[in-house]
Formats: structure tokens, C-alpha cells, sequence
């Protein structure tokens, strides 16, 4: 089988693999209506999928906390996943996996039981969620007025498409010239980012929020690789003041990785470079990753069939 028309992306919709230009969904759907989606984001660095479990655990936690159920059990998800990659023949990957709520089987139906819930996956070249040189000067980050939505009304954890308000905080961020933005709680309290956890590093010590928030897998990384490196390390409330008398701010991602950032609002962090701490766990981050640190390796299109 040719595979070249693969190479922008490989994607798996209603049940059959197809090149990304031709993956769509009925414009029907509940996912696209309502964003009654939950997703899952993995990456693949050098043929090698990165803490695959981990991501196939919270996409599972999701669909369960949603009630969405698409026929794929998890081998089968991770099979599709794994030829996915195989097929684009890309060997650096962001590979998504998507359960949507589907179209209603009876017309005009309000109730979600009778929607027919399915599985896309796909996968597209690397991407950033912040560019690679922006990272290299560190992200201006700026602080949004929208408040995140309250936890009790969209679960955090559930990875889902309520972008709402994080678009509005790119919206702010970059009609002010900034390259992204954080959001506090109703409280005042920080949460995360368009894309991503944030952290903050004061005298030494690396803390990121205990509420408002994805429970991250690079998040997860990070508090592991503080607790390697002897760094101190904790998940708590962070007071907005917090992050506008932070040392170091970093932003932390699976589209991107670790990402520090130095300007915040209107503050200049340390010398407009990112912080030693915040380059100290990228490094550490992607050393890792060469080491085959939660690796699995990505299976060829021969052993995939
Ligand atoms: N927060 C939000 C809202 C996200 O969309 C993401 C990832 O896309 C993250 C945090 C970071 O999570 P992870 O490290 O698992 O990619």
C-alpha cells in the first residue's frame, strides 16, 4: 500500500483510516453542536510514544466521566493510535484521540443516550503549542481577566473542548502583544493556560495549581523530575499575587513540553531570559526522553495490521 498520501496526517473516523484531508465528521454531530467531545493528546518523539498508558488512563477517566462510550475498547484504541503514526510515517508526532458524543439516532432527540458515540484518532507532525524560538526567549505571558470556568460546572479533568474561555485569554493576551495567557479562579486563585499547566518557581521552590486545572501528564513529568533532581516541589492554591512576585515562571505541556516564559503581564522576570530552574527541568525533561524514559516504541505498519 502507498502511504505518501499520509504524510500530513493519518487519521481513523467512523471505523477507517483515511489521510487527514479527507477525515470529517457529519457537521450534525454533537461533538462539532455542542463540543460533547472528550480528548486525549500523546506525542512521539523518535518513533517512540511518550507515557502512552498515562494518556490512554486519563482519555479513559474522561469517556467515564462523560458517559461516552465508542465501540473501540482500550487495545483496540491503542492499536489505532499506534497506526496512526505508522501510516503518516512520521517519526516526531502529536497524536490525538477523540470520543464524541455522535448524531442522535432519533431525529431531533435532546437526550444523549440515543447518540451512536465514536472514536477519531489521528496523527499530524509536531507541533508546538508554543513556537520553538519564542521558547528559546521565553514566553510573554499575560494575566487574563476572563475567569476560568468554575470546576464544578466543567470538570478540569476531563480533558474537553470548553475552550471558551481560554480563547477569550488569547484573545486579551494577544491583542496586548503577548504569546499567551493564564487564567485565575473566581477567587483570584491561578489555574492554567490555553493548552497547558503553569508553574511558578519562588526561592527554590516549584509549585503549580491545585485546582482549576488538567491533572497534566507533563505536569505529572515535571513533579517527577523535581523530585529526581532534589528540587522542592508541591500542587497548592497560588494566590495571583503569587505569580506576579514569581522568580521564574514555566509553562508545561505534551505539545511542546517544558516551556519557560520571561515576561509576566508587565513584568520582566530575572534578565528577560528564562530562568535557571525552568531550563534546569527542560533540559532534564528531554534528556529523559533520549534515555527512553516511559517509552513505547511506535509499532511498524507490518506488526500494526
Ligand atoms: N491544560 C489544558 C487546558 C490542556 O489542554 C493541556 C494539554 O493540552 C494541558 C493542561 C497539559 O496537559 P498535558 O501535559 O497532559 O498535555
Amino acid at each position: 500500500m502507498s502511504t505518501s498520501s499520509y504524510a500530513d496526517g493519518a487519521a481513523y473516523v467512523r471505523g477507517r483510516f483515511v489521510p487527514i484531508a479527507e477525515a470529517t465528521i457529519p457537521v450534525t454531530d454533537w461533538g462539532f453542536t455542542r463540543s460533547d467531545v472528550v480528548y486525549d493528546v500523546v506525542h512521539v518523539v523518535k518513533n517512540g510514544f511518550f507515557r502512552l498508558d498515562d494518556h490512554l488512563d486519563r482519555f479513559e477517566h474522561s469517556m467515564q466521566q462523560r458517559r461516552i462510550r465508542p465501540p473501540e475498547d482500550r487495545a483496540a484504541i491503542e492499536a489505532i493510535l499506534h497506526r496512526c503514526v505508522a501510516l503518516s510515517g512520521l517519526s516526531d508526532a502529536y497524536v490525538a484521540m477523540v470520543a464524541s458524543r455522535g448524531r442522535p439516532r432519533v431525529a431531533g432527540s435532546r437526550r444523549p443516550a440515543d447518540c451512536d458515540n465514536h472514536l477519531i484518532a489521528y496523527a499530524l507532525p509536531w507541533i508546538d503549542v508554543i513556537p520553538k524560538d519564542v521558547q528559546e526567549r521565553g514566553a510573554h505571558i499575560w494575566l487574563a481577566s476572563t475567569p476560568r470556568v468554575p470546576d464544578a460546572s466543567v470538570d478540569p479533568t476531563v480533558k474537553n473542548y470548553q475552550w471558551s474561555d481560554l480563547t477569550s485569554g488569547l484573545l486579551e493576551a494577544h491583542d496586548e502583544g503577548f504569546d499567551t495567557a493564564v487564567l485565575f479562579d473566581a477567587q483570584g486563585f491561578l489555574t492554567e493556560g490555553p493548552g497547558f499547566n503553569v508553574f511558578i518557581v519562588k526561592d527554590g521552590k516549584v509549585s503549580t495549581p491545585d485546582r482549576g486545572s488538567l491533572h497534566g501528564i507533563t505536569r505529572k513529568s515535571v513533579l517527577e523530575l523535581c523530585a529526581e533532581l532534589g528540587i522542592e516541589a508541591a500542587v497548592e492554591p497560588i494566590p495571583g499575587t503569587d505569580i506576579e512576585h514569581a522568580d521564574e515562571v514555566f509553562l508545561a505541556t505534551t505539545a511542546g513540553g517544558v516551556m519557560p516564559a520571561s515576561r509576566i503581564g508587565g513584568r520582566i522576570l530575572g534578565n528577560d531570559r528564562p530562568g535557571p530552574i525552568s531550563l534546569k527541568l527542560k533540559q532534564a525533561y528531554w534528556a529523559r526522553h533520549d534515555e527512553g524514559w516511559h517509552r513505547t516504541p511506535v509499532r511498524p505498519l507490518e506488526a500494526a495490521e
